[in-house]
């Protein structure tokens, strides 16, 4: 994970906060409840398995918060 990422018209800070960590089934593209950890957030596919079985591929996502500052 990079500390940041600089475009032309404003650069993209990491800012402070936690990780947001979400659930997406391969098969489907469905995706899971906002949560804080990547435990809580797999709970879900749990529940979509038990709905839709076979649906077996899963993917977790983790989110960084960041920031847009303007030029100085
Ligand atoms: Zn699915």
């Amino acid at each position: 994970m990079s500390g940041g990422y600089r475009f032309a018209r404003f650069p993209l800070v990491r800012r402070s906060g936690p990780l947001v960590f979400r659930v997406q089934c391969e098969v489907c593209a469905e995706i899971g409840p906002q949560a804080e950890t990547g435990d809580a957030a797999m709970m879900w596919a749990v529940l979509h398995l038990d709905d839709h079985p076979g649906r077996e591929l899963f993917r977790e996502l983790s989110s960084t918060p960041y920031r847009a500052e303007p030029h100085s």
